[in-house]
């Protein structure tokens, strides 16, 4: 703290983005590094703004460090796919990219977009430059800045939907980094050295104190998790017509294990506005942030903690003063879940849409099951759209009546997995991607979830419950990438095949889970867990949700607001 003027100490990110000239840095020479993988330590911060993030295969590091080799470098890419909608044509070249880059794979994230991990730096740039020759790209889906916006799944399902996923992409087009650096880094713009003297015009060269993200939801699907957003719109429909929408402020998953001024939190249904207001509102917020949000200490910097602090009527006050927004009180709307609608759902105008399951977001050739060589031929016929949801999965989108016999003969032929045949638990399951590339994990998850599942499932079974919709999410540390403080089960991991449990979330996304039990191994896991699906199976009261039931029967006590998340 500056004692003079009372000023807190910026933290080194801050720092680190007031000397990057609009987020340049170094990038370009550390890109042309020939002696490392990897990048500066700066670089690799502001490298994040341009949607991608330095990782190393953790796997590897035993064996590289006896070899006295530096560890495994490669880069995680996070395409930005606003609303999640993206053409068969886009589809295919990530497909492409993924595997000639890549290593293979492709996640789908929690947030509608895809993720390549493993590409090397030396096909960073090519990479991202083929990225935006498909009319994809990476700016702001990491790094201190508005990321991808999420909207419910599918936006052909009603014209209300069309209408939600376009206001999600104004949102998207209005709150993007204006800088060039961008373009003259990976693009082959001009001007690298000291680059222009162009201004953010809504973010300035600090950017926000931290990462922001956004989400719209229709009730009464709650599949984008909007409460778990900083920013979030709840849509309100009178008759047919989409009238406006409640604003959501203040949600947000992590913490940090050990501090308690850290906290998940459920976003704030603050008040409702017209339809007309949305972009509006969303500067107004995120104004808000940028201007009040602390900027000394990351761990608290997020939107949820600057409205604890300040309060919401200091909020609104500020809303009204800086964009003339005035909210009206909150309109009525109902979630029933947040998961996704598996199988054939067929829309207003007559098309149909498949949901395929895609389990931990992972879409791999493996062990025999080609989902992802299933999913090109699919791209390669498909005359619709492709559309990434908030829960990992994907919509084969707009099929006619003609070419949907030919999508059910790929599916058929490659056994892609009919979610109907699985359990609800697996069905509404979301893991981060954790280990091996992800440097924060502290165990699996998107590795191990599914072998975890295959024995809760059989608890299920014997409990007659295999067809009872409970969530159950995993993450490999507290940053919360896969929401799992939203879940009914929640896992943390804390170390190699070690993890919290927690218990108690709603349903529908509305009420924070509580910590059960620290630090548990999978057969701990099996011994706690089996008791208390066996009293759920046999006292649950008619509807009731297994998160409600570990309420009621005082397994855990209800989390009511992220600052009695501890409590
Ligand atoms: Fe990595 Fe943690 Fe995010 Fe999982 S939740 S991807 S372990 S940062």
């Amino acid at each position: 703290m500056d004692d003079e003027q009372n000023i807190p100490t910026p933290s080194p990110i801050e720092v680190i983005k007031d000397n990057s000239n609009y987020l340049r840095g170094t990038i370009n020479e550390s890109l042309a590094d020939p002696l490392t993988g990897g990048m500066q330590p700066i670089d690799q911060v502001l490298i994040k703004f341009h949607g991608t993030y330095q990782q190393q295969d953790r796997d590897l590091d035993e064996e590289r460090k006896h070899q006295k080799l530096e560890p495994l470098y490669s880069f995680l890419i996070r395409v930005r796919v606003p609303a999640g909608v993206t053409t068969p044509e886009q589809w295919l070249a990530m497909d492409s990219l993924s595997e000639e880059y890549g290593d293979k794979t492709l996640k789908l994230t929690t947030r509608q977009a895809f993720q390549f991990h493993g590409v090397l730096k030396r096909n960073l740039k090519k990479t991202i430059q083929e990225i935006n020759k498909s009319l994809l790209d990476t700016i702001a889906a990491c790094g201190d800045v508005n990321r991808n916006v999420m909207c419910s799944a599918n936006p052909f399902e009603s014209p209300i939907h069309a209408e939600v996923a376009d206001d999600g992409r104004k949102i998207s087009a209005y709150l993007t980094p204006q800088t060039n650096a961008y373009h003259e880094i990976w693009l082959d713009g001009k001007l690298v050295e000291g680059g222009e003297k162009e201004e953010e015009p809504l973010y300035g060269k600090l950017y926000l104190p931290r990462k922001f993200k956004t989400a719209i939801a229709i009730p009464p699907r709650n599949d984008s998790d909007v409460l778990s957003n900083d920013l979030g719109f709840i849509a309100i429909v009178d008759g047919e017509k989409l009238i406006g929408y409640n604003l959501t402020v203040g949600g947000g998953m992590a913490y940090t294990f050990g501090n308690k001024e850290t906290y998940p939190r459920v976003a704030d249904v603050v008040g409702y506005l017209s339809k007309d207001k949305i972009v509006n509102v969303s500067e107004a917020v995120l104004v808000f942030q940028r201007d009040h949000g602390n900027r000394s200490e990351r761990k608290n910097a997020r939107l949820k903690y600057t409205v604890d602090r300040l309060g919401l009527d200091f909020f609104k006050a500020e809303l009204k003063r800086t964009h003339g927004v005035i909210l009206e009180p909150n309109r009525e709307y109902k979630f029933d879940s947040m998961g996704d609608k598996y199988g054939w759902i067929q829309s207003t105008d007559g098309l149909w849409h498949y949901t395929v399951f895609v389990e931990g977001g992972k879409l791999v050739d493996k062990n025999g099951y080609l989902a992802k060589t299933a999913i090109r031929e699919i791209a390669q016929i498909h005359k619709g759209t492709f559309i990434l949801t908030g829960n990992q999965n994907v919509v084969i989108a707009q099929v006619s009546a003609t070419q949907k016999p030919l999508i059910e003969k790929i599916l058929k032929k490659f056994k892609i997995i009919n979610a109907s045949a699985i359990s609800l638990l697996r069905q509404n399951s979301i893991a981060c991607a954790a280990l091996p590339y992800c440097g924060l994990a502290f165990a699996e998850a998107e590795r191990y979830l599914p072998t975890l599942i295959d024995k809760l499932d059989k608890i299920l079974e014997v409990n007659d419950l295999l067809q009872t919709p409970i969530s159950i999410r995993m993450t490999g540390c507290p940053n919360g990438c896969g929401r799992p403080f939203l879940a009914e089960i929640g896992f943390v991991g804390r170390a190699p095949g070690i993890y919290n449990l927690y218990l108690g979330a709603s349903f529908t996304g509305e009420r924070l889970n509580k910590l059960y039990v620290e630090m548990v191994n999978e057969d701990q896991i099996i011994e706690i867990l089996s008791p208390i699906l066996q009293h759920y199976a046999q006292s649950r009261t008619k509807d009731e949700h297994f998160g409600d039931f570990v309420i009621r029967k005082g397994y855990v006590k209800a989390t009511t607001a992220g600052k009695y998340f501890h409590a």
